[in-house]
């Protein structure tokens, strides 16, 4: 037998990105350098599917648009993140096939409900400046427990041989009532504690934990107040492969309470 074949099909890495404060579109930092790099070492995809916090639904939602519009979602900012546009098509073929493929839960198509909130191009705006790989958001259906989000990120895999670039954009840890706005302020405890619990159980490949046990403790309590956040990491990890790598690609936390803890598996 030849196993020298001609070609290896490439398998896409998948992402976490802990994506904080919107400014991180428009500054520079160690943490917006991370997310160019990892635009230059991947491999192109067809298309990009993001998971980002910022999108809670009754229901699963996807976008079905052909050139979504971008969403400012916050209040009280320079004048120069509101004139940021992420102008990347959208994939309505490609949204029709995950509708066709994943019959539970159904997914349906949001026909310009939504668009790119900044969850998804306050990070896509580093890795793809240039916005010219389409684009496609899926919502968070937050009445849902922690499983339901883990087998949806399962049954999204095959996307991963199709070169669709699949990314959760969230926070592990995330407070807004305990934020401090110097970004370079002393961590809360709670927060280290609960990020270093994060990082063992990944390291340690407990997905099961993750997916349950995240708010079973003080510091789980206080560090995800509400799991808009937390949920996208749990698709990434239902779209890993076991015996794959896996990589922290930015590490630190932001603000005293948001842990900017970004995850790869599949990176070469
Ligand atoms: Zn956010």
């Amino acid at each position: 037998m030849n196993l020298n074949l001609p070609f290896t099909k490439k398998r896409m890495p998948i992402f976490f990105f802990g994506h904080g404060s919107p400014m991180n579109a428009i500054e520079k930092s160690d943490y917006t350098e991370m997310l160019s790099i990892i635009g230059k070492k991947i491999p192109t995809p067809k298309s990009i599917l993001c998971i980002s916090a910022h999108w809670m639904s009754e229901g699963t939602w996807i976008t079905h648009t052909k050139n979504p519009r971008t969403i400012h979602d916050f209040y009280g900012f320079p004048k120069e993140l509101f004139d940021v546009q992420y102008p990347a098509n959208g994939d309505i073929a490609l949204a029709e096939r995950i509708q066709s493929v994943i019959k539970s839960p159904q997914i349906q198509a949001d026909n310009e409900m939504w668009g790119y909130d900044h969850g998804t191009w306050s990070v896509l705006k580093h890795i793809y400046p240039e916005a010219n790989i389409p684009v496609l958001q899926l919502s968070i259906y937050m009445e849902q427990p922690g499983e339901y989000h883990f087998r949806l990120g399962e049954a999204l895999k095959f996307l991963r041989d199709e070169d669709v670039l699949i990314i959760g954009s969230g926070n592990l840890v995330h407070n807004l009532r305990t934020i401090d706005w110097d970004r370079n302020a002393k961590p809360h405890d709670w927060a280290v504690e609960c990020d270093l619990w994060m990082k063992e159980k990944l390291l340690a490949r407990d997905f099961k934990a993750l997916v349950n046990d995240a708010t079973k403790s003080q510091a789980g309590k206080l560090s995800i107040p509400s799991p808009d956040h937390y949920y996208p990491i749990l698709y990434i990890l239902g779209a890993a492969y076991e015996d794959e790598k896996m990589r922290f690609e930015y590490e630190g936390i932001h603000n005293a309470s948001i842990s900017m803890r970004s995850i790869s598996f599949g990176m070469i």
